[in-house]
């Protein structure tokens, strides 16, 4: 089977298609033929070794598909099945095995693209407005890369929430595809001065919340845009890591608080990720939700896709569809 596989760490040029034995079916788990697979820029991160993993290792995280054998010891779960998953590592392969706690069966009115899209961007959004700043009507929140996997995602579930949306993005197609998703105020962060847009729109009262997944290029207008004992949420580094910080200018600040969150911590659970699963699921059905499919490339494109989304070419979900 094919796989895009990460030998060294670096640029997309490190990127290689690989064949690989289809994996063995354990007792505990299930065999999966990938139908999509979801690039996410934890994958860039894994590749150019900032998260590093011992090499070399098969690319991805999350993916839908047809479940194609399982194992003696696994209930609840038949062969022909659709199911997804947020975090399943070697996600970029035409096959994967998982134990049936990393998956959700997916219901019959979700496809197969949109479920994927549902599983760590979905997820992820979920899990921010929900366990990380519990969103509700009146509240005013910045949201970095409006237009991005994550942030056409939040736009929608903080507006439905009744919350306020201040989105950040760097063109006028993203800034219409990020209000089309609810963002009620649009900052064009690639000339506009973020902390001062947000106090004129804000009538100097600053956000309750920031929802930073931009990191290094925004961490200091973020703090800067924030009511007093405003929450920073800093969860994500498409523009690189931020530099050690000093905590004692949280004070100074405004008794700000901080956190640095991560999806895995949030689906600890199997039932915790079907709630989140659930719940998202339901909007779709709902019509309150959309999953933007900003693009599809073949399984061997992995380093297309990639190079698009870290030169900010994107907006929506990206998916691998292996050729099968
Ligand atoms: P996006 O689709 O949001 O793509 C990233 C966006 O960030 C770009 O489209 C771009 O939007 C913006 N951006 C700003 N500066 C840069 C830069 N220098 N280089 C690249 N992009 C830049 O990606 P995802 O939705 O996949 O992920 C968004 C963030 O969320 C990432 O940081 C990711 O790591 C994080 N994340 C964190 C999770 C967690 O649990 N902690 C889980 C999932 C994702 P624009 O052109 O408008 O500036």
């Amino acid at each position: 089977m094919r796989t895009v596989q990460v030998g060294q760490y670096g640029g997309t040029e490190v990127l290689a298609v690989a064949d690989l034995p289809v994996p063995m079916c354990g007792p505990e788990q299930i065999l999966v033929k990938v139908l999509a697979a979801g690039v996410n820029f934890i994958d860039t991160y894994q590749r150019s070794g900032l998260y590093p993993l011992p090499t070399p290792f098969t690319l991805g995280r999350e993916g839908s598909g047809e479940v194609v054998e399982v194992g003696a010891n696994v209930s609840g779960i038949e062969v022909g099945a659709l199911v997804a998953w947020p975090a399943v590592q070697g996600s970029y392969a035409e096959y994967v095995t998982m134990s049936a706690a990393d998956c959700i069966v997916v219901p019959t009115d979700i496809d197969g693209n949109t479920a994927c899209a549902a599983m760590l961007q979905g997820m992820t959004a979920h899990y921010l407005v929900t366990s990380v700043f519990d969103v509700k009507p009146k509240d005013v929140a910045l949201v970095h890369a409006a237009a991005g996997g994550v942030g056409l995602l939040l736009c929608q579930l903080i507006a439905a929430r009744g919350g306020t949306v201040i989105g950040t993005v760097s063109t006028e197609d993203k800034a219409t595809a990020a209000r089309l998703a609810g963002a009620h105020h649009i900052i064009r962060y690639d000339r506009e001065d973020v902390a001062q847009s947000v106090r004129e729109i804000t009538n100097g009262n600053g956000v309750d919340v920031v929802y930073d997944g931009v990191g290094a290029s925004t961490f200091e207008a973020s703090l800067q845009s924030l009511t007093l004992r405003g929450l920073m949420v800093t969860f994500g580094n498409a523009s690189g890591p931020i530099p050690p910080f000093e905590l004692l200018r949280l004070s100074g600040l405004g008794s700000l608080s901080i956190i640095r969150p991560t999806l895995n911590d949030y689906i600890a659970t199997h039932e915790e990720m079907q709630w989140r699963a659930d719940e998202l699921f339901a909007g779709v059905v709902g019509g309150t939700l959309n999953f933007a499919i900003g693009g599809t490339y073949p399984l061997s494109d992995a380093a297309r896709a990639q190079d698009d989304l870290e030169g900010r070419r994107t907006s929506g979900k990206l998916l691998l569809i292996p050729e099968h």
